[in-house]
């Protein structure tokens, strides 16, 4: 079996998934109510599943769908101000063909990177419960197996913290910042990357600056450029 058709058999699974009653009766909550602006659209009000490159090198890990971005498109990151700040930085890095991500058929491709999620359905007020982190696990599990990545690029501390669960890391020295680089398996080459999340509460503070997050790839591209 292909890398693609693994995903694609993972992403159907992950679109069918019920198992978090909470965040299931969220998603169809915000999907009937709708943002005023979004009235006349259809929400996608289910679990949203991974996007990207079979083949990548680059794994990237986020938080959970936006209510009215990706819970509304039914693309990770799509529709909303953190896709708005995120796909750019993909598209100057060259991981992505185009800046935009406005819908499913935008013609938006990824290159070289993949996006997961650790919980793939919208929480209220953006916060997972650690429960609905565990449910939502072994599909994080299933990409890494799958693509085996060179560089898995944690936006946010939740993603950073539940990576490092997933390779039994216990190293006090390893802690979340931005640019954080830590080599997770000598043998295999491979690395884990912190960034602060793109969300707006980040981008519009100043916490994270657009020069901030774009070293941030050009660091996950450089290591895979040694690779090579
Ligand atoms: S968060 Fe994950 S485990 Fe929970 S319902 Fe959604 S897809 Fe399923």
């Amino acid at each position: 079996m292909t890398n693609r058709s693994k995903l694609k058999q993972l992403n159907e699974e992950i679109i069918q998934c019920r198992r978090c009653a909470r965040l299931v009766a969220w998603r169809e909550e915000v999907a009937r109510v709708k943002r005023k602006a979004y009235r006349d659209q259809d929400y996608w009000g289910r679990a949203v599943p991974g996007f990207g490159d079979p083949e990548a090198r680059v794994l990237v890990v986020g938080l959970a769908p936006g209510a009215h971005g990706s819970n509304r498109t039914g693309r990770v990151f799509t529709g909303d101000a953190s896709g708005g700040f995120l796909y750019p930085a993909l598209y100057r890095a060259g991981f992505a063909n185009q800046p935009q991500a406005e819908s499913r058929d935008d013609g938006l491709t990824l290159k070289d990177l993949y996006i997961a999620a650790v919980a793939h359905c919208v929480p209220p007020a953006n916060k997972p419960l650690p429960e609905e982190l565990d449910n939502c696990q072994p599909y994080l599990e299933r990409v890494l197996e799958i693509l085996q990545p060179k560089v898995i690029v944690c936006l946010g501390r939740i993603a950073f913290e539940r990576v490092l669960r997933l390779y039994s890391v216990r190293n006090p020295a390893w802690k979340f910042g931005h640019g954080a680089l830590y080599r997770l398996d000598a043998a295999h080459g491979s690395w884990v990357l912190c960034s602060y999340h793109p969300s707006q509460q980040n981008t519009q503070t100043g916490k994270l600056t657009t020069a901030m997050f774009d070293q941030i790839w050009t660091k996950a591209k450089s290591i895979i450029d040694e690779d090579t």
